[in-house]
């Protein structure tokens, strides 16, 4: 596995195996690898003829009062993991080689944010799409791998591709969960300790939610009102959203039918969790 800092080197390198014909599948993250993250991988690996991934927390899709500074970080440890994976190539740049000058561009998303997080985090999905426009141009990806963990970035990230043109294929990959169900994240390190026995209660609410479905429940609010009332009787947490709605098209829903989306968002002490279902309905 090559470690490149430098975008000029990692562009050189990646047209080099362009030219050779070889495809290549990128898995873009913020480091401090997990589970989730490794399977992306391990996708890529099996789709592709490289696989290239990148760590780079970038500083312009956190807000003001969110967790930049303390976003959990081991680089070390990360590059083990990736190499366990036969990883070709890793990515790491720092905030300087990304972002040298104050920005004269940036890419904002038009559609889609005023739901789940993008409401609750005023500008995230701009820098994420900003920030994927120079690593899709960096990492010239065949197929780029992404988590329906985070869904609506998946939503975005689709209509960023075929808004402008990428040559490049998205895969979403299905959620990696603890065994008592948690979704990984690196931010799970974060909760306390009796916050974290608390913490499956989330996809617990999910499961419920899904089982009213399955027995014939079709009103949104319903649906809502069971996730929120589970939380709020089962954890400390504070619920920032749970809403429902269509899904890729996150429009707002009357009565369940189609494809559709479950999301949550709530925040415990430290650390703001998020977690959902994608649910096919008849
Ligand atoms: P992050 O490092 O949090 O930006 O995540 C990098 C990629 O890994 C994103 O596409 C995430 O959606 C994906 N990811 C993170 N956690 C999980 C998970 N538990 N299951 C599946 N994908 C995940």
């Amino acid at each position: 596995m090559k470690v490149i800092t430098t975008i000029k080197e990692m562009q050189a390198e990646m047209l080099k195996q362009k030219d050779m014909g070889k495809s290549i599948g990128f898995v873009p993250t913020m480091g401090f690898l997990h589970e989730g993250h490794l399977t992306l991988m391990r996708k890529a690996r099996q789709e592709n003829d490289i696989v290239t991934i990148s760590i780079f927390v970038n500083p312009i899709q956190f807000g003001p009062n969110e967790d930049y500074e303390t976003y959990p970080r081991d680089f070390e440890k990360d590059q083990e993991l990736a190499m366990g994976e036969n990883v070709d190539f890793l990515f790491y740049p720092s905030v300087e080689e990304m972002y040298p000058n104050p920005s004269t561009i940036k890419v904002i998303v038009q559609e889609r944010t005023n739901v789940l997080c993008g409401k609750s985090r005023p500008g995230h999905f701009d820098g994420v799409a900003t920030v994927l426009t120079k690593l899709f141009h960096i990492a010239l990806p065949t197929r780029a791998y992404f988590g329906k963990k985070d869904a609506q970035q998946v939503a975005v990230i689709q209509g960023l591709i075929s808004d402008f043109n990428f040559p490049i294929e998205l895969v979403p990959v299905d959620i990696v969960r603890e065994e008592d169900g948690l979704a990984k994240s690196s931010r799970n390190v974060k909760l306390l300790p009796d916050e974290r026995k608390q913490a499956p209660t989330l996809y617990k609410s999910l499961e419920m939610a899904q089982d009213m479905i399955e027995k014939g429940e079709r009103d949104p609010l319903k649906i809502i009102s069971l996730v929120k009332e589970t939380i709020e009787n089962e954890t400390n947490s504070v619920i920032d959203y749970v809403e429902v709605y269509s899904y890729p098209g996150l429009d707002p829903l009357e009565k369940l039918e189609g494809s559709i989306i479950i999301a949550l968002a709530v925040k415990f002490s430290m650390v703001r969790l998020i977690d959902n279902v994608i649910l096919e309905i008849k």
